[in-house]
């Protein structure tokens, strides 16, 4: 007899579970296809088929396969064995990886709601019992697939849904939070202007003979076109450069010597004409592309280590050119959504239609597509992404780019799988016979290390595209010029000054503010009390626009106290300076400037970081004051000054990384100063100035500090030295956390012995209700994964099988960050 291992997409779901294949489909099921099962004692759901075999199971009762619900595998070889190995290394369960990996529309079960789709007009293409589910759903929009399948009176309705779903006739709600990110994001669309190609240059000199302005705008037009190697332009991009006012434009459009059309900037599968070949490389760069390809012969990984606007990207257009010339896909990974935005123009212009785009903002409609796309015979050859991007079924890859690859985004923090992008990226790559370039102005300690250990080969580029000098560091003694009297606001005079003048030359600052470190809190002036939450043991957030406190843990919002609960006292003061105050003193200071926040609280909901990314590019907004979003690689072109406030905040936390991680920033944000012909100017406020982290970041010297950190890593056995893994237990009761993690904790020890440090109870150790303890692991590199994930699973049984930890709850984090 025939089985299949079935893996359904569901957490509790630890491996795959078998079930029989009914004979008409044994020849033609196959590894990777998905298939309707039987689960508990009315559902149906769907699965992938991991592995066909003749071991007959036992101990329980075998179930047969319902039915398939496509004739072709949708998940490839290569990602089936990625899935293995995410699910061992991360500790996470089969299910857990494989509901990570599919797009939602993939994942039906009897309970999954589905709704008609208010523009599907193709009738004549449904089959007769598409119809009839079609009809119903006209009368109630909405309705459970199981009870379609009811009412229809079909016993396997899930296909027939499939079927639907790619004729584009029903969606799959999803839950209500992913409901509510489609709806805000609105199809976006550009106005694009190229010069009219059928106009030749004497009808157009006709024309504007006595038009000067359209004249020297049409001249203009033409030389940025030149300049910029392409036929067609974004209409506000021009306007811009060429500093223009739009009815001039108007005219010349009006007189059909300018075309201009719509596109859809958001449509993922517009197809886009190719507008340049990629610009050549200077010296610098070529010989860097000739070393990446030179290592690539023997090293499976490389790190190119360039600084920041050292023209990184243009050497990865000509690398990933080279690939597709010889047949390869790549992925090019980054850390967040709003480097997509930016990139995506950027490759577009170059690879045109071969450049899919995928990230969680795409409608979970299209994300399917983008899968079955990928199936077929011609897939994108470029995936442009963020980190869910790596689970697409790739069938010939050939390089990985990671951008940015030391960015701690690219780690999942929740759900499990906690997965980090790059790790698996790598594993992934080499899996499929692929290689990865890892990319970085400051690359993360650990892939530095293990470019200087020669695992990976090391690739530099030290200068500036066109040697635009690095900027020019300034450290202001916050804690002197307080004592002298001479702050007299959040910012420092030398930074007030620098940013009057910058302005006053039209050009834009930044500053950056940490939150991470202490936003605005509350203080009893009398007795020192700080409100905190009742859930989560934090401090709560003081938020002025809407005069409330917040939970940054569990969102819970409270009234201002006016008075200390615990001494009466009615004097509460602000302390720290968020963001919110930054913007605030800006207005105050700057009154003729438009400045604007970009944080988490105000990139939800209306504006997202994209409009203000673009903004900030149109030159709207003049100030742009932000968290450490803004250290994120983002590229802008008129930018003079960056001012870091607070740098100690970003030293000051309890986390082996945090100097990493504040040199990291300050190196970054930096890099976001600095304009062709112009150096640009940091001003980093600190209290303390002497720690020496700052003379590292003042002489750019990104080696010497890794040299002088390394020291400390290795005396202390933190990464690259160890690999930690962290195993958290929680429970509603304090005294149940705290027993359960102690004999979690003592029979680790018994095979691990000093490798076990804890369990401790976090900075944070309430979190929603739950009391929270931690173990950490402190793992020698030489020492085997396997041994160590057995030894850990018998803990947890052990801890499982005790019935008075009831409810205890148990996650893994492997490399936690
Ligand atoms: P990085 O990725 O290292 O920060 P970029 O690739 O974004 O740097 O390059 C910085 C700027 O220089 C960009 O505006 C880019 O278009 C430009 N640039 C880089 N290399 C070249 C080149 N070879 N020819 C023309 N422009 C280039
Ligand atoms: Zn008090
Ligand atoms: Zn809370």
């Amino acid at each position: 007899m025939l089985f299949a291992d079935v893996i359904l997409p569901l957490p509790f779901a630890q491996t795959a579970l078998t079930y029989i294949v009914p004979d008409e489909m044994g020849h033609v099921v196959s590894e990777g296809m998905q298939v309707i099962v039987p689960f508990g004692k009315y559902k149906l759901y769907t699965g992938i088929v991991s592995r066909l075999h003749h071991e007959t199971p036992t101990g329980f009762e075998v179930k047969e396969i319902h039915s398939l619900v496509d004739l072709k595998p949708i998940v490839t070889k290569n990602q089936l064995s990625l899935w293995e190995w995410m699910s061992f290394y991360y500790m996470a369960s089969i299910g857990e990886v494989c509901n990570a990996a599919l797009p939602s529309m993939l994942k039906l079960e009897s309970e999954t709601i589905v709704s008609l789709n208010k523009t599907f007009s193709g009738d004549e293409s449904l089959s007769p019992i598409e119809a009839k589910i079609v009809g119903l759903l006209q009368y109630s929009s909405s309705a459970k697939i199981e009870k379609l399948g009811k009412t229809v009176g079909v016993k396997s309705v899930l296909p027939h849904i499939h079927s639907l779903i790619f004729k584009g006739a029903v969606s799959v709600n999803e839950t209500i939070r992913q409901k509510l990110v489609h709806r805000t994001e609105k199809i976006r669309t550009e106005r694009i202007i190229r010069l009219n190609p059928e106009m030749d240059k004497d009808t157009i000199d006709l024309l504007l003979k006595k038009h000067k302005k359209q004249r020297k705008l049409y001249d203009d037009v033409s030389s940025v076109l030149t300049k910029k190697n392409t036929e067609s332009c974004p209409r506000k991009e021009l306007i811009r450069e060429i500093g223009v006012q739009s009815y001039v434009m108007d005219e010349l459009v009006a007189k059909n010597i300018l075309e201009q059309f719509t596109t859809d900037v958001s449509r993922i599968d517009k197809t886009v004409e190719v507008q340049r070949k990629p610009y050549d490389l200077n010296d610098c760069q070529q010989a860097a592309l000739l070393a990446i390809k030179q290592s690539f012969k023997q090293k499976q990984v490389c790190l190119l280590h360039g600084v920041t606007s050292s023209g990184k990207t243009e050497v990865y257009i000509h690398l990933i050119e080279e690939i597709l010339q010889n047949g390869g896909q790549v992925l090019y990974l980054v850390p967040e959504i709003a480097l997509t935005t930016q990139l995506t123009h950027r490759l577009r212009s170059v690879f045109g239609s071969k450049l899919g785009v995928y990230h969680s903002k795409i409608n979970d409609s299209k994300r399917a597509e983008i899968w079955q796309k990928m199936l077929s015979p011609e897939p994108y050859e470029i995936i442009l992404g963020v980190r869910s991007s790596l689970f697409l079924p790739f069938s010939k890859l050939g390089l990985v780019i990671v951008d940015e690859e030391h960015e701690t985004s690219y780690k999942q923090q929740d759900p499990s799988p906690r997965y980090h992008a790059r790790d698996t990226a790598i594993v992934m790559a080499q899996q499929a016979g692929a290689k990865t370039l890892l990319g970085s102005a400051t690359p993360s300690f650990e892939s530095y290390y293990n470019a200087q250990t020669g695992k990976y080969d090391l690739v530099t580029l030290s200068k500036r595209f066109e040697e635009i000098d690095l900027p020019e560091i300034r450290l202001e003694n916050v804690g002197e010029l307080r004592r002298k009297r001479k702050m007299k606001s959040i910012l420092s005079p030398s930074l007030i000054e620098q940013i009057r003048q910058a302005l006053a030359n039209g050009e834009q600052a930044i500053i950056f503010r940490n939150r991470r470190g202490f936003a605005s809190m509350l203080e009893c002036k009398s007795c020192g009390w700080t409100p905190k939450c009742k859930r989560c043991d934090v401090s709560l957030t003081y938020h002025k626009f809407r005069n409330e406190l917040k939970c940054h843990y569990c969102n819970a919002a409270y009234k201002v106290p006016t008075e200390c609960p615990v001494c009466h006292g009615t004097q509460i003061d602000i302390l720290g300076q968020g963001t919110e105050q930054v913007e605030e003193e800006t207005a105050n200071l700057f009154p003729d400037a438009v400045s604007a926040r970009m944080d988490t609280d105000s990139a939800r909901g209306k504006r997202s970081y994209e409009k203000y990314i673009f903004d900030f590019e149109a030159n709207k907004i003049q100030i742009l004051i932000g968290t450490q979003m803004l250290a994120k690689g983002l590229d802008f072109e008129n930018v003079s000054v960056v001012g870091i406030l607070s740098a100690d905040s970003l030293l000051n936390h309890p986390d082996f990384r945090s100097y990493e991680r504040g040199f990291q920033m300050m190196l970054q944000t930096s890099g976001r100063a600095g304009r062709k012909n112009k150096r640009g100017t940091v001003v980093i406020q600190a209290s303390d100035p002497s720690e020496p982290i700052y003379r590292f970041v003042e002489n750019n010297d990104y080696h010497g500090f890794f040299l002088l950190q390394m020291g400390e890593r290795k005396n202390f056995r933190y990464p690259p030295f160890s690999r930690l893994l962290s195993i958290v237990l929680r429970h509603r009761k304090e005294t149940v956390a705290e027993a359960a993690s102690q004999q979690m904790a003592d029979a680790l020890r018994q095979t691990l012995s000093n490798r076990v440090l804890g369990p401790a109870k976090p900075a944070v150790s309430c979190k929603q209700s739950y009391y929270i303890r931690e173990i950490l692991l402190k793992l020698e590199p030489g020492i085997s994964p396997q041994l160590v994930r057995k030894n850990i699973f018998l803990a947890e049984q052990l801890v499982r099988g005790n019935i008075q930890y009831k409810n205890i709850v148990i996650s893994f984090n492997v490399d936690p960050m």
